[in-house]
């Protein structure tokens, strides 16, 4: 089993436990997504930080990393619940962003 598999199963198993299948509707997880993204971008709002400040304190580092699994876990139900084979379309994604791209 690769690593999005066992994220989804895990997380799957977290949802089914607390029987919250039925608040996952396409557009509340949609809603979800921006939502946690914009949690992340609130790290940032008024501030210029560079990636070597993040990682050199401890407590933002952590906060920004559990937006980050949020956003993940959000976008991975969503996925999920569509059939969206995530991996196929990352690479499906890259192969045409390649070709509008081209490297110089
Ligand atoms: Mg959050």
């Amino acid at each position: 089993m690769d690593s999005i598999s066992f994220l989804m199963q895990e997380i799957k198993k977290f949802v089914k436990e607390r029987n919250w299948e039925k608040y996952h509707t396409p557009k509340n997880l949609a809603i979800s997504i921006s939502i946690e993204a914009n949690e992340l971008l609130e790290h940032f709002q008024w501030n210029e930080v560079s990636c070597e400040e993040i990682r050199g304190n401890e407590e933002k580092f952590r906060e920004i990393s559990y937006e980050v699994a949020d956003v993940f876990i959000y976008l991975l139900m969503f996925s999920y619940n569509l059939g969206i084979d995530v991996k196929k379309v990352i690479m499906e994604k890259l192969e045409m962003n390649r070709r509008k791209y081209p490297a110089q």
